[in-house]
């Protein structure tokens, strides 16, 4: 058993079979709390309602869950490889908060989509989060064969259907699964229903899938949240406190400040109330003292500069998917918030505007919901930020309708 983890969400259309799936992997590797199978079995006979595994789900968050403030679930089952923590989204607007936020991360997707209904609206829509969010390890689940005598030309139609659709947003083709989630079939067992299919069920492709893009082997990105200052035996200390967003920072590195691209050598490494480290890495509250005494504020983001340095600029170029109840247009204010920056920004071109689920493109000056739009944003002041092709996790940002002009 290694100690390997992998952030996983799971989306899809509401009833398409999320939380069945996520139920039935819990009990088929063993990771469910001895007894708590029977104990929800139990309940659901005396209340005479037949037996969901998406009741596990609701059984577990509680005790797997507790003190996690996100708006999804989390639970976690495990392989012989690794821990798989999975995130189920209630639906695609906590989901991108979450994710946007960095309030969750994933390295992969599961998406589900429901054989008897097929392709709708959100199987799409969620599909190109995943890709706007740089989730590239997405497996389709197409789910409830059973419901379709696990009929392999529906399997085939939904594939051929959504595979055209991937094509189009640029994904390349994923892998896709055929499975029955209440039946279990190619969950963690491979279905002699379906001869047709000879390829990997659910778990063999979590375990396949690559792990290697874990925050952890990026560059440094820390956004600084406060500086704070001390004495100790009677010097005057600063230290740089946030929390990492990528990569690992030790002591004896340099490190840069952006936008001030102010620089200095790292001193020592505390984390509040804990011994002293040498080194610290992604997810940790921490914070640091430098060699010299350079003034630094809250909202700059802090790397390693040999590695590679941010974009710093008042103009900003990105595609966003468009949540807010009003129009976003250029007779508007807003404000970015990338990582503890915040800054007021306008909106100065709109180059495409495109719904996210039926790919119609229109060309427009303002970006409605629900749409996803290519454009710029002037902003008051500089910036730093990544580009999203080089990070996953820190080229994200936030953006708050202000007010009217
Ligand atoms: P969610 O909204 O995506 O989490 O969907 P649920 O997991 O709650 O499933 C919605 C309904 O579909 C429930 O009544 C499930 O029992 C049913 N369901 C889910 N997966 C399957 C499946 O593979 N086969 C059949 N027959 N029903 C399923």
């Amino acid at each position: 058993m290694t100690n390997e983890n992998m952030n996983i969400v799971i989306v899809g259309h509401v009833d398409h079979g999320k939380s069945t799936i996520i139920g039935r992997l819990l009990a088929d590797t063993n990771t469910l709390p001895l007894g708590k199978l029977e104990q929800v079995r139990e309940a659901c006979r005396r209340n005479s309602k037949p037996f969901e595994y998406a009741f596990l789900l609701d059984a577990l968050k509680d005790e797997q869950a507790q003190g996690i403030t996100i708006d999804a679930a989390r639970v976690f089952f495990k392989t012989i490889k690794r821990k798989y923590i999975i995130m189920d989204a209630p639906g695609h607007i906590e989901f991108l908060k979450n994710m946007v936020t960095g309030a969750a991360r994933a390295e992969a997707a599961l998406l589900v989509i429901d054989a008897h209904e097929g392709v709708m609206e959100n199987s799409k829509r969620h599909g190109y989060l995943l890709s706007m969010l740089g989730i590239k390890q997405v497996v389709v689940l197409v789910n409830k064969m059973d419901v379709v005598d696990y009929n392999q030309k529906r399997y085939d139609k939904i594939v051929t259907e959504y595979k055209e659709f991937l094509l189009e947003i640029g994904v390349e083709a994923q892998s896709f699964i055929p499975v029955s989630g209440f039946m279990g079939d190619n969950v963690a067992v491979y279905s002699a229903k379906m001869p047709w299919y000879d390829s990997m069920t659910v778990l063999e492709k979590l375990d396949q899938l690559d792990n290697a893009q874990t925050p952890e082997n990026q560059m440094f990105r820390m956004p600084v949240q406060g500086v704070f200052k001390f004495t100790a035996g009677g010097d005057d200390r600063r230290i740089v406190a946030g929390t990492i967003d990528a990569g690992k920072v030790k002591v004896g590195d340099e490190v840069a400040f952006y936008p001030s691209a102010k620089k200095s050598k790292v001193k020592s490494i505390e984390r509040f109330n804990a011994a002293k480290m040498d080194e610290d890495s992604v997810a940790s509250a921490t914070g640091f003292t430098l060699e010299e005494q350079i003034y630094i504020t809250r909202g700059e983001l802090a790397c390693i500069p040999i590695e590679a340095k941010p974009q710093v600029s008042t103009r900003i170029k990105t595609k966003l998917f468009w949540l807010g109840k009003e129009h976003l247009g250029s007779n508007r204010s807003y404000i970015i918030k990338i990582g503890t920056q915040k800054v007021s920004a306008e909106l100065e071109k709109v180059m495409a505007v495109l719904d996210a689920s039926t790919l119609v493109k229109t060309e427009r000056q303002f970006v409605q919901r629900h749409e996803v739009a290519e454009v710029i944003f002037k902003l008051e002041k500089e910036v730093a930020f990544d580009k999203a092709e080089n990070l996953i996790e820190t080229s994200r940002f936030v953006l708050v309708d202000n007010f009217e002009i």
